[in-house]
């Protein structure tokens, strides 16, 4: 029978489609599984696993068939795996996330790249469906099968692996928490960021003194009578940055570098990543603990909002800041201290305040992650229209208004917390929720603090380091946009504009007095000794070694209450190791030799063979011997035979061995491109090296050539150590995991520890 072309041509056209339909080819695909978040290694151990009840998201990126139409349904399950049996099933649609109140959501490229930033590369392409169930949990322990199915318009489906873990399926294990004894009520964690054994060991010779052989006293988390030692990796990385550092510890599974409290996803939105829990999240929700977070970092920083804020860009600060004040209700937030002013004053056309804040278009609100977790991120109450950071909110005003007590300084902070002898005392005088911002970005560190209380105080027998007296160049006379500060103690406290700053262990006193006044429940306290890693990154021995000595004062504080308050653990740890800090000996020759020698020094072309002369090993180190001030720090940081810190994890630096007058410029200062702060010296290698003019502006170092690309040493992947003190110490011993860490303190806090057990 004869044909028409056309007609041949329309059934072969039929014929293929028929075939195409059914071919794994044109089927559409899933390319990432969340928890855990594909792509997975084939073989891969469970990445996820979360305490009977805690929250988190699932999701699915679908790419549709190159010759297939457009993606219409993820379908996910939930499988026990003992019994085979669903736990949960979830069909999302475009129609399901657009009811009222639905936790499903879906996007296509259409809607993720309209929140996006025109000039970036959209990560969405316009074949790809993001498909989301928000606020999912587990109620019974055990292993759990999740598979997604998607399917498109012509009704084909995507092809799960059946075999676990690749394309479309993933394994997720509720861990049971025991019943083993007395609980724990309060968990106080000081995280030392950065803080690797070599950083614990300088800070006590330095504090403590050595002799024949031994240490002649300890330091307060020396004195924990656990300790184990932490696995440190990120999702992604052996070496991890801070937010996942932190993040892994109170979420329980891994984070990718830069992000915390989420999982990876394909969306350009920072916030709206697959969430997981909190532990201050959980226990708030559960049991209505409250939340402090204290640091001397600025407090968007990555380790304090890896307590309570879920982004995936750490850098987000405005974003970053609001989300803790706005997400309050799910956390129980009552104390933050820190630096970090920039990012609550609002942005007033020109008048120059230090406001750092800034609209961001990867932040998008959205009704999925609204229904499914209770947000209000953006929801200001002064402007509840709000659907992005503003830069004009003013965060300082608004939090003042919701009831919390606002200290700018250590004076503030002293006469609006006073000191309260008994319970009675402190019910009548201890504010309900407490905001100290002490500097615009980051504090200043123990050494800059210091000196300048010593040349305030003037007492020359405790002198300030490195003559710090005369290190500042002259006093900013401008906080907020006021003249405040008299220009007569030039230090480096002076010149950043903050010169009443207080010290770790008093932010933790007051922290612990807010929390204990209304502790009905229990606290979570976070304390971060944050620039014990940025000195590190600067390889500024002397002020990170003074960053150790600051945080273990503030230690000694939460193991006084904890020794007080007996239902209390108190753990110590680092998020990582910083820059790969040795002890390598001490100087064999004089302060006075060393700063001849370093006047003397060409710099770039002295010979290393020389300068190493000055180096100290084996028993030509001895045991160097430094004086404490009744201030608690030492009298002086170069002392004759001074000990001596190599990195291994170092970029290109001058070295010599000698405290230097001035920090390194911090990036994060508001004013840093202005006068003073402008002439402290950029990166290492300026520091103590010649400036493009050749000219010398600190002591003069030998050149020592660095392993890693850029100006400041890195993060390494050592094990860190952890000590643990109070009830449920017990479960700290060994070696463990990151995200271990949270399911110990889980079992602390919800399963008690056995009876006898510390
Ligand atoms: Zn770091």
């Amino acid at each position: 029978m004869f044909r028409s072309g056309f007609e041949s041509r329309a059934l072969l056209l039929g014929a293929l489609l028929a075939v195409c339909s059914a071919a794994v080819f044109a089927a559409p695909t899933i390319t990432r599984l969340t928890p855990p978040s594909n792509p997975l290694r084939d073989g891969a151990e469970v990445l996820s696993r979360f305490l009977p009840g805690q929250r988190f998201d699932l999701q699915a990126t679908v790419h549709a068939a190159a010759d297939g139409s457009e993606v219409r349904e993820v379908l996910f399950t939930l499988t026990e795996q003992a019994t085979g049996k669903p736990v949960l099933q979830e069909r999302v649609t475009a129609a399901a996330a657009g009811v009222q109140g639905a936790r499903v959501g879906w996007r296509t490229s259409a809607s993720a790249i309209d929140a996006a930033t025109p000039a970036k590369q959209p990560l969405v392409a316009p074949d790809v469906a993001v498909a989301s169930v928000r606020g999912v949990s587990l109620a019974k322990p055990g292993r759990y099968l999740l598979s997604a199915i998607a399917t498109d318009g012509s009704g084909t489906h995507s092809q799960p692996d059946v075999q676990g873990m690749a394309n479309g399926a993933g394994v997720l294990e509720v861990v049971a928490v025991q019943a083993l004894g007395p609980r724990t009520r309060n968990v106080i964690i000081f995280l030392g960021d950065g803080m690797g054994a070599a950083h614990r060991t300088a800070a006590r010779i330095l504090a403590k003194g050595y002799a024949q052989g031994k240490a002649q006293a300890a330091l307060a988390m020396d004195t924990f009578p656990v300790t184990g030692m932490v696995m440190t990796s990120s999702l992604n990385s052996i070496v991890t940055d801070s937010a996942p550092g932190m993040s892994n510890y109170v979420t329980g599974n891994k984070a990718q570098n830069n992000q915390e409290g989420v999982f990876p996803d394909d969306t350009l939105d920072a916030f709206d990543n697959p969430r997981v829990e909190y532990l201050a999240e959980y226990l708030h929700r559960t049991r209505g603990t409250s939340l402090g977070i204290v640091t001397t970092a600025d407090v968007f920083d990555a380790t304090p909002a890896a307590n309570a804020v879920h982004s995936s860009d750490r850098g987000l600060g405005t974003g970053i800041v609001d989300q803790f004040f706005d997400d309050r209700a799910l956390t129980g937030l009552r104390v933050v201290m820190g630096g970090g002013r920039k990012w609550f004053l609002p942005r007033d056309g020109d008048v120059v305040n230090g406001s750092a804040r800034r609209s961001d278009p990867r932040f998008a609100d959205h009704d999925d992650l609204r229904n499914g977790w209770t947000t209000r991120i953006g929801g200001s109450k002064v402007m509840p229209t709000l659907r992005s950071p503003d830069p004009k909110r003013n965060l300082l005003a608004e939090m003042q208004q919701a009831g919390w007590t606002y200290a700018p300084d250590r004076t503030a902070l002293q006469a609006k917390v006073p000191d309260a002898p008994d319970r009675s005392a402190s019910q009548a005088t201890t504010p309900d929720a407490l905001l100290g911002l002490f500097a615009f970005s980051n504090m200043n560190v123990a050494f800059d603090k210091i000196n300048g209380r010593r040349c305030r105080a003037g007492d020359p027998a405790i002198p300030a380091f490195a003559g710090g007296c005369v290190a500042g160049a002259g006093g900013r006379v401008q906080v907020d946009g006021q003249t405040s500060v008299p220009a007569t103690v030039p230090t480096v406290v002076e010149d950043y504009g903050f010169p009443d700053q207080p010290m770790l262990d008093e932010m933790t006193d007051k922290a612990l007095q807010v929390l204990d006044r209304h502790n009905r429940n229990g606290f979570v306290l976070m304390v971060e000794g944050a620039s014990i890693d940025k000195q590190s990154h600067q390889m500024d021995s002397d002020r990170w070694m003074l960053e150790v000595l600051e945080f273990d004062r503030a230690v000694a504080r939460g193991k006084a209450y904890a020794a007080a308050h007996p239902d209390t653990l108190v753990i110590v740890t680092a998020d990582h190791e910083c820059s790969g800090a040795a002890l390598i000996g001490a100087a064999t020759t004089s302060v006075a030799t060393l700063r001849a020698n370093a006047t003397a020094m060409p710099g770039a072309a002295q010979p290393a063979a020389q300068a190493q002369k000055a180096v100290g090993v084996y028993e030509a180190a001895g045991f160097p011997h430094y004086r404490i001030a009744p201030d608690g720090f030492p009298v002086d940081t170069d002392i004759d035979g001074k000990m001596l810190i190599g990195y291994g994890a170092n970029a290109d630096r001058y070295e010599a061995w000698l405290s230097n007058q001035r920090p390194n410029q911090d990036g994060q200062q508001p004013f840093v491109k202005q006068a003073p702060l402008s002439t402290y010296p950029v990166h290492p290698t300026v520091r103590n090296g010649p400036d493009d003019a050749g000219n010398f502006t600190g002591y003069r170092g030998y050149f020592i050539a660095g392993q890693v690309p850029g100006d400041q040493a890195v993060h390494t992947a050592v094990d860190v150590p952890l000590s643990a003190f109070g009830r449920g110490a017990s479960l700290f011993a060994g070696y463990q995991d990151n995200t271990d860490v949270f399911f110990r303190m889980a079992q602390a806090v919800l399963g008690g520890t056995r009876a006898g057990a510390r």
